[in-house]
């Protein structure tokens, strides 16, 4: 970068934002023969991108392509747009071509082989270089000068660069210290995009308050074998976790789109828990009847049933003291236990931001209809989807899709200015 203050650089096609979605594009890009140029804020690229990989990185996902399409919910049919073009073997193979082979887990889940994202993002970032991509870190995006040229602060100052392309690729609204701080919604509201509200997805959610005694005890201990529905909908069953201020894990993220749902509607949400989803009510009854003897209703609970720890202190917690004198009721309560959740917890907690640039302002290259030669891609786009490679895949594919949709523009610019 130049040293002087507001020194004008021309990078005719720029993305901004170095996360999977961008990454891709410029791949796209570059292949083509475009001469790229890749700013981002952070002083390296993919931070979230790594971080996925340090829980083991779920880069797609096997299942059928009906049920995986149906995963992005009231977004299906646009996300289902970009998986025509680059879906989940697409992902597979892409991963390959850089050396990386993945697997099927028992789940369905895909993950690279050594179930980790920094290999994968050493070798893209070098392939990029190797075809020319001209990368900027610390460069962050700022918005549009009066003559329309990109404003990007760096440590030398603010640059304009002219673009005539330009694809924004900035992330959503979790974790902000890896760089995807959502500074880009007001900038793009001002300009007359519709975007709409940005909220925490695959989140954990809080409770009215544990008990300090329990949260003592149980902040951080897993709920396994079990089922969890929301809203008179189909018991899921998975594992999740307690926390000092609620619930999360993947189960609760599962969920999250439904809690969020009914959250908007009636301020709060009400989940319940099925502590043994194995045995029906009346085993659970017939097992609790039995002859209790000299025991505890503790050390019953766990001869009759394989109940103790952090699933009879939940029955403890939420339901109501006298149903323990009654074996109907208590057989009722461990099938359904009902969970107040008030509130997700914030944003920047979040595994993903549902919300963001909506699907009306763009068309089927990814680029703003009110501002022609700007594309937009990843998960700043209004879809949500659970975790297990849904939020990956789309943010490939999209950036695949915006990168396409970029070499179209520029050669119909191209065809224009022949024309004239
Ligand atoms: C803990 C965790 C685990 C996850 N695990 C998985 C998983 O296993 N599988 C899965 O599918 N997904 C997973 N995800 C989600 C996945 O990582 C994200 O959906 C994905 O990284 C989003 O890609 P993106 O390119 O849209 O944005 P990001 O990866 O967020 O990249 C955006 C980039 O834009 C840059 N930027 C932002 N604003 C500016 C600006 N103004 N100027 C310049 N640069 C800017 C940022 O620095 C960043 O580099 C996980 C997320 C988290 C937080």
């Amino acid at each position: 970068m130049a040293d002087s203050q507001h020194s004008l650089i021309s990078a005719p096609v720029c993305i901004i934002g170095g996360g999977p979605a961008g990454l891709m594009a410029a791949e796209v890009l570059a292949e083509a023969g475009q001469a790229v140029h890749l700013f981002d804020a952070m002083p390296s690229l993919g931070r979230k991108f790594l971080l996925a990989g340090i829980g083991g990185m779920n880069i797609t996902h096997s299942e059928d392509k009906h049920a995986f399409i149906q995963r992005y919910r009231a977004e299906h049919a646009w996300v289902e747009g970009w998986l025509n073009q680059f879906d989940a073997q697409s992902v597979r193979d892409w991963a390959q071509g850089l050396g990386i082979a993945t697997f099927v887990g028992s789940s369905g889940r895909v993950f690279p082989e050594d179930m980790k994202a920094a290999p994968l993002l050493r070798a893209w970032l070098q392939r990029l270089r190797t075809m020319g991509v001209k990368i900027h870190t610390r460069s962050r995006w700022l918005g549009w000068d009066a003559q329309g040229m990109l404003r990007i602060a760096t440590v030398d100052g603010e640059q304009q660069v002219q673009a005539s392309a330009v694809l924004l690729a900035l992330g959503g609204g979790s974790w902000p210290r890896l760089g995807s701080d959502a500074a880009w919604w007001p900038i793009l509201e001002q300009q007359g995009v519709a975007v709409s509200a940005l909220q925490a997805s695959n989140c954990g959610f809080e409770v009215a308050a544990w008990s300090a005694i329990f949260t003592e005890k149980y902040a951080g201990a897993p709920v396994k074998n079990c089922a969890l529905s929301v809203a008179g909908q189909a018991f899921r069953q998975g594992e999740w976790v307690i926390t000092s201020t609620g619930v999360e894990g993947s189960l609760v993220y599962a969920l999250s789109a439904d809690i969020r749902q009914q959250m908007s509607v009636h301020g709060r949400c009400t989940i319940l828990l099925d502590c043994l989803p194995h045995k029906t009510l009346a085993q659970v009854h017939a097992a609790l009847e039995k002859p209790q003897g000299k025991k505890t209703l503790k050390k019953h609970l766990q001869a009759q049933l394989g109940l103790e720890g952090v699933k009879v202190a939940l029955l403890r917690e939420c339901a109501p003291a006298n149903c323990f004198n009654d074996m109907q009721q208590l057989a009722q309560w461990i099938k359904a236990l009902p969970i107040e959740l008030l509130r997700a917890r914030p944003l920047a907690e979040a595994i993903s931001t549902a919300g963001g640039v909506c699907a009306s302002m763009l068309d089927q290259g990814l680029m703003l209809k009110i501002k022609p030669g700007v594309f937009c891609a990843g998960e700043m786009l209004d879809w949500d989807a659970p975790t297990g490679g849904y939020l990956l895949t789309a943010c490939l594919a999209s950036g695949f899709v915006a990168g396409h949709g970029m070499l179209d523009w520029l050669a119909a610019e191209r065809t224009a200015d022949q024309l004239v």
